[in-house]
């Protein structure tokens, strides 16, 4: 392995690289990062690649900037020269050959392939950068896919998914394109890989919901609750949504059956507005604190975000709910710092009150310039 290759939201590439320097400082090296503003994901070259040092810093340093990661190699040309990639020439040859070696390569425990004579993959991600530039690629991406796994496959590189053998969870390959005749290549795996490629989940606007941030909500509920949603929210439990309206976090509660107080001096709107689970009150959700504790607080309250992390921290430190899931706006040019400042807030304030908690903040798919955060008390 000879990069780290990390997904981001198109703009952020200087905090993305802030994250893979943090995560290299846990795994005890350093890295040099090719950043370019606007690609939409960033490169980092590791001083020292450890498989089994990574995977374990990426669990002590959690990326928050970052939406999915590979470790690999790249990036690498397909073909000799630029005039060999116009028209159609054929990339699977080439690429089969990049893959065949990078197998070999990454028969390393730590990353989630087991000993074996060569790796075996669950499934194979052909991506491009989250912009226009990408975008275009992805026709090419799609033609390209089934022939590359019909390769992979007759080497045995890739997992049938009926063969009752192979465990559930294997790693992902994964091809980059940064343009037609470019690609970095390379694995990831559960824990720290992402669920979905490119780190973007297929989430559809549900009809009934009062608005698009209702899709925020979901993907938090997916990437930081995962097999665990159905247990941790579910029908009898009770919510608290500040900054409610119109109201598309606290339907994705009532979906899940939560009766929700929804805080907003702002009307709710379409169906929530009429549902039997949802109390609306007129008050100041910066202020309000419910009689009774409740099993959420949900805030997506446009304000300072130093002010909503010390709300967070104060409802779960007095409390008023055992977990939260909250946005903080990051409108300003040090956005990084401030995300920093606030993840001490909460972590300094649980900590005086001698609370287990865990804490996670991440720029989600759905997030513009703002970072979606849980904390929830353990023990
Ligand atoms: N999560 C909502 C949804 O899915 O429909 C969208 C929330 S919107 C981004 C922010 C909301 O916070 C606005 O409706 C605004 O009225 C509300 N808000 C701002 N300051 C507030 C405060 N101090 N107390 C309660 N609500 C507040």
């Amino acid at each position: 392995m000879s990069v780290v290759v990390a997904h981001c939201r198109a703009g952020f590439e200087p905090e993305a690289a802030a994250d893979l320097a943090a995560v290299a400082a846990a795994a005890g090296t350093t890295v040099e990062v090719d950043a370019p503003p606007g690609r939409g994901y960033v490169v980092a070259t590791p001083r020292t690649f450890d498989a089994q040092r990574w995977p374990r810093a990426l669990d002590a340093a959690p990326p928050v900037f970052v939406r999915s990661l590979f470790f690999g190699t790249g990036p690498h040309a397909l073909f000799a020269d630029d005039t060999a990639a116009r028209g159609r020439p054929d990339r699977v040859a080439p690429l089969a050959a990049l893959l065949a070696a990078f197998r070999r390569d990454c028969r390393q425990p730590g990353i989630g392939v087991r000993h074996r004579a060569a790796a075996v993959f669950g499934e194979l991600r052909m991506e491009t950068a989250d912009t226009n530039d990408g975008k275009e690629l992805s026709g090419l991406c799609r033609r390209l896919e089934l022939p590359l796994a019909g390769e992979l496959l007759a080497d045995g590189a890739l997992a049938e998914h009926d063969d009752a053998d192979t465990p559930t969870v294997l790693p992902a390959l994964h091809v980059l394109f940064a343009h037609g005749a470019e690609v970095c290549i390379g694995v990831s795996a559960p824990p720290w890989g992402s669920r979905w490629a490119m780190g973007i989940p297929r989430l559809r606007m549900p009809r009934g919901a009062p608005s698009r941030s209702t899709l925020k909500l979901a993907e938090a509920i997916q990437a930081f609750l995962g097999d665990q949603a159905g247990d941790l929210l579910r029908g009898g439990m009770k919510a608290v949504d500040l900054g409610a309206a119109p109201g598309g976090w606290t339907w994705q509660l009532v979906q899940r059956g939560l009766r929700v107080t929804a805080v907003d001096n702002g009307p709710l709107k379409g169906e929530v507005a009429e549902d039997p689970l949802v109390t609306h009150l007129r008050v100041d959700g910066l202020t309000y604190v419910p009689r009774r504790p409740v099993d959420w607080m949900v805030c997506d309250i446009v304000d300072q975000p130093s002010r909503i992390a010390a709300l967070v921290a104060r409802w779960i430190a007095e409390g008023h709910a055992r977990g939260t899931i909250f946005n903080l706006k990051l409108p300003m040019k040090k956005r990084y710092d401030e995300m920093l400042r606030c993840r001490a807030i909460i972590d300094d304030a649980l900590a005086r009150s001698r609370l287990r908690h865990r804490l996670q903040l991440r720029q989600l798919y759905h997030d513009r310039e703002e970072v979606t955060g849980i904390v929830l008390r353990t023990g």
